[in-house]
């Protein structure tokens, strides 16, 4: 029996030849998203992966392609009196939403500002760079409008990828405006594609009535002259609004991000308002972001909370990775942590001392390993080689019974007799 992991899914191992999917990478991405964060005054919280449907059909969009088409639905027990449907999570910020005001931080000093990464599940048709089990960065502040806050999410962002080398990224941002500028501009969205709705794709009129905004983002109709011609939300933008896009583009200059406007980012969900931004590779092209987010006004209430303002962005940590691959930037991978120490025992009487050297060196906080295969000298030092350890501990029965053993540093081919109680201060002393 010959069982494969589930299509769209990837294990992420232990070592330099599995690339992207080399488990390092990935602590050593979480470690800077972490060590960022907590730079940013961002907290973590760890929502579950389950949630009930309702929320997403709420919280990301009962007519989005996430929730009509992509959902890993769950059917729980028939018995269960609990037994409402539930999903994985196909994205962070409902979930979080849902944890904000389920546990009352609404109530602690505002805003809110938190952090979260792990899996999130979407069933995608698989092709390169898109699984349907994938893993996402995520930042959001809840409960501040000033549009500091949007540049600083969009900073945030921009430091975690810097500091793995990837520099150059060009930000997009556009502002689709609020629930009071909107509806004059869904009309004139309307009443500009109304003449061209033969011509469009089946979705976009669908989408129609709606939800027109996503007539300029849809991408089978890409380049069709009435896409290219469509009013722009900023056109359309309440005092309100402008003032809040005029102060993030001074913000972002302020800071020296390098950004475009791009009018053709809608994101096209009633809550999200303002802020929409996309983060760009110049060489993956402008239909390849590499994360986006936006703020969301309007989904904290959605949710069942009192209104309250929300912005944040979902990094695709596969995604970075994939990138950061290709681009050959493998630095910030380079000081992977290397065994200190293998243990090479012969003959019966060195093992019982060997094993407690062992536990000697971990409990010192020095990384230790032994043969556990019978293996020869011979073998076992080729072991230690290959573990790419910084020495080696040899312990024969004529060097035990001196109280002594033979250290190897691997690094320079250099051996020497230490005394047995002396091998974590002279391992330690080479370290410094
Ligand atoms: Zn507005
Ligand atoms: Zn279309």
């Amino acid at each position: 029996m010959s069982i494969q992991a589930p299509r769209g899914f990837n294990d992420i191992l232990p070592g330099e030849q599995y690339g992207w999917r080399d488990s390092y990478r990935w602590q050593r991405l979480e470690e800077i998203f972490r060590e960022v964060a907590r730079l940013y005054g961002y907290q973590e919280l760890r929502p579950p992966m389950v949630e009930y449907v309702d929320l997403f059909v709420h919280g990301v969009g009962a007519t989005t392609d996430i929730v009509t088409k992509e959902m890993f639905n769950i059917t729980p027990r028939g018995d269960d009196p609990d037994a409402r449907r539930m999903a994985m999570r196909p994205e962070f910020t409902a979930g979080l939403v849902r944890a904000y005001l389920e546990n009352g931080m609404p109530n602690n000093p505002q805003p809110t500002k938190i952090f979260a990464y792990g899996p999130a599940f979407r069933y995608e048709n698989v092709q390169k760079g898109r699984f349907r089990g994938f893993h996402q960065l995520d930042v959001e502040v809840f409960g501040a409008q000033d549009p500091a806050v949007d540049a600083e999410v969009i900073k945030l962002g921009l430091d975690v990828v810097a500091r793995l080398g990837l520099t150059g990224l060009v930000v997009s941002v556009n502002s689709i405006g609020c629930p009071n500028c909107r509806p004059r501009y869904r009309e004139a969205l309307q009443n500009h594609f109304r003449p061209h709705l033969g011509e469009l794709c089946e979705d976009c009129n669908t989408r129609f009535e709606r939800n027109p905004l996503r007539l300029i983002d849809c991408k089978r109709d890409a380049g069709h002259p009435a896409q290219q011609s469509a009013p722009v939300t900023l056109d359309y933008l309440c005092d309100d609004c402008r003032t809040h896009w005029e102060g993030l583009l001074s913000h972002l200059e302020a800071m020296g991000i390098p950004y475009q406007i791009d009018t053709r980012i809608v994101r096209g969900l009633d809550y999200y308002t303002k802020t929409v931004f996309e983060v760009l590779h110049p060489k993956l092209g402008a239909q390849s972001a590499l994360w986006g987010g936006g703020r969301y006004d309007g989904l904290i209430e959605v949710v069942g909370g009192k209104p309250t303002p929300g912005v944040g962005f979902g990094m695709g940590m596969e995604r970075v990775l994939m990138v950061l691959e290709e681009e050959g930037l493998t630095a910030p991978f380079a000081d992977r942590p290397r065994l200190d120490v293998f243990v090479v025992t012969l003959g019966e009487a060195a093992r019982p001392v060997g094993l407690k050297l062992l536990y000697e060196l971990r409990d010192a906080g020095i990384s230790a390993d032994i043969d556990y295969l019978g293996r020869s000298l011979k073998a076992q030092m080729k072991y230690a080689g290959k573990q790419n350890s910084r020495y080696v501990v040899i312990l024969g029965e004529d060097e035990v019974q001196r109280g002594e053993a033979s250290v190897k540093n691997m690094d320079e081919g250099t051996q020497e007799s230490v005394p047995l109680d002396q091998i974590i201060s002279h391992v330690r002393r080479a370290e410094v």
